[in-house]
């Protein structure tokens, strides 16, 4: 028999395993209830031995991490730092928060990020841009070759966000690791979670070890407080580290179960000539963090229909991120489009995306179930 109220089925939610308890119970009976000890240390250590990143500093948010990230490759006021476009606002705030200005690049088709023949045209129109975030989108790795190829041509330096794509690889090295400086997210529906939090990551220890200093109020080492520097208050604290670290160890397991998620959609959808998966990349090992759909342009379902059908059953989905070069609060900001004319790749995969319920926890009924209707809709 099946409950009367419909368990909802969700887009990516945390999941917890016991491990976490064991070290949030180990930081509470040591007293490290802080924004400092073992945990922290620790998850550090672990991450960097995971990804190979080099050194990670642990912090309060993927977003804190992407604005000491900006600070420490020198961006400041009217530096213009390019960024993919399509994105959440996370990836370019801090961009204003420091006074720069940041330029949009647009996507391409083949993984949804940023668009090496746009990024290209960036820098023909602003040859001297400070830093460029580059972001591997639902944890599909970017066209690194190409886009590190024209960096390093330029002498640029590349932040690269890889919030949502822990766990993917692009030529067997981890995404987070090609760019002088990384960032990873742990906020609640990333791969792994710490509630709430961020590392930034990097191959130099200086970079690192001065991320630690300027999230910890910039003191100098003196026994007095003193600053020589504007600080933030933007460490990890030795709670969610201990989340952290028990998250860690099943990452594996959530690659593997995002990945049958991915594959399940694939299969149950490639009869249906108008659904197209988002976009891997035969160089890399995506983490499948978000399995997203587009509908081929001219079909009679719409993404709302899907949206709507799968709310209707209490199945959360969302749109794809709306690009931000169409965001009224960056309408501003230049952005180099991957087409010479015509609509954009961004704004192309926003009109026809959708977000499908990507949850580790979904069970064979909960995506049978968003399948059905989903095929339901097309079959009309
Ligand atoms: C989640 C996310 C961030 C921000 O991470 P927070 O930990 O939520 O601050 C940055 N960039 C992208 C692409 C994200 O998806």
């Amino acid at each position: 028999m099946e409950s009367s109220a419909k368990k909802r089925i969700y887009l990516s939610s945390p999941t917890m395993h016991g491990d976490e308890q064991h070290f949030v119970a180990e930081a509470f009976d040591t007293n490290w209830v802080a924004p400092l000890g073992p945990n922290v240390n620790n998850f550090e250590t672990e991450l960097a031995a995971y990804t190979g990143c080099g050194y990670a500093a642990a912090l309060s948010s993927g977003t804190a991490a992407i604005h000491l990230g900006l600070k420490l490759l020198g961006v400041g006021e009217g530096d213009v730092v390019f960024v993919s476009s399509l994105t959440f606002s996370a990836s370019c705030n801090p961009i204003v928060y420091e006074k720069a200005t940041p330029v949009f690049i647009d996507a391409e088709p083949d993984t949804w990020n940023m668009s090496p023949q746009a990024l290209e045209r960036a820098f023909e129109k602003y040859p001297n841009p400070r830093a460029v975030v580059v972001v591997h989108l639902y944890g599909t790795p970017a066209k690194m070759d190409e886009i590190m190829h024209i960096c390093e041509r330029h002498k640029v330096p590349i932040l690269e966000d890889a919030a949502e794509s822990l766990g993917s690889t692009y030529d067997g090295k981890h995404t987070g690791t090609f760019g002088r400086i990384g960032i990873y997210s742990f906020n609640g529906n990333k791969i792994i979670t710490t509630s709430g939090g961020g590392m930034m990551v990097s191959g130099e220890e200086a970079l690192v070890k001065e991320a630690r200093v300027l999230s910890t109020q910039a003191r100098d080492a003196a026994r007095h407080y003193q600053h020589s520097k504007i600080g933030y208050n933007y460490r990890m604290s030795n709670i969610d580290a201990g989340i952290g670290r028990g998250q860690l160890m099943h990452l594996d397991g959530h690659l593997r179960l995002k990945k049958a998620i991915y594959k399940r959609y694939q299969e149950a959808f490639a009869d249906i000539a108008a659904i197209t998966m988002n976009p891997l990349n035969p160089k890399g090992d995506a983490n499948n963090w978000l399995s997203c759909m587009t509908i081929e342009q001219g079909s009679k379902v719409t993404p709302d229909m899907v949206m709507d059908a799968l709310e209707a059953e209490n199945i959360e989905s969302r749109p794809i991120w709306k690009p931000m070069n169409l965001q009224p609060v960056f309408a501003a900001y230049d952005f180099m489009s991957h087409n010479e004319s015509g609509i954009s790749v961004g704004e192309d995969i926003f009109n026809r995306g959708v977000c499908l319920p990507s949850d580790i926890k979904n069970t064979d009924a909960d995506m049978d179930k968003v399948i059905g209707i989903v095929r339901g809709l097309f079959q009309k």
